[in-house]
């Protein structure tokens, strides 16, 4: 029974000593929520831009949508709104708008966007939740709790 044990404690040993450094602090990193590893990463994302005939296609705006929580729907209607033309999404999730835009134009409005409709104006955090409440939007922090309402499109 005793001898079990200490077998069994040294097979254990055997596995850890096993792992280089390496692969313990990525075990141990890939255990931590998902909201503390990307809040280190967070960047602004960018758009990957195609034109297609006199459309511009946002190849990655499903991506885009859910690296900054919000509903696909609103940063739709965003695009839209900013650049003045019909938006829609295909089939691939992916944004299709009618016209030419430059990925600079695309990008400086996905930066806009952010740090108006994502960030929280009081404490900087990203973790933040946007929800329609009549004529206005609701921008809710996770981290420190304010609350900021925005004219709602
Ligand atoms: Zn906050």
């Amino acid at each position: 029974m005793f001898l079990d044990t200490i077998n069994e404690v040294i097979d254990l040993v055997k596995k850890v000593s096993e792992y280089t450094y390496d692969e313990l602090l990525e075990r141990a990193y890939s255990k931590l929520p998902t909201k503390v590893r990307s809040q280190e990463a967070f960047q602004i994302p960018k758009a990957e831009i195609i034109i297609v005939g006199g459309k511009t296609v946002i190849r990655n705006f499903r991506w885009i949508a859910d690296y900054l929580s919000r509903d696909p729907k609103i940063l739709q209607r965003y695009f839209a709104k900013e650049l003045a033309v019909p938006a829609y999404m295909d089939e691939s999730q992916q944004l299709v708008l009618q016209g030419r835009f430059g990925a600079h134009v695309i990008n400086k409005l996905i930066e806009i966007f952010v740090k108006k409709y994502v960030l929280c104006p009081t404490c900087g955090s990203r973790f933040t939740e946007l929800k329609r409440s009549g004529k206005v939007f609701i921008l809710k922090c996770l981290a420190c709790g304010a609350e900021t309402s925005l004219q709602a499109f």
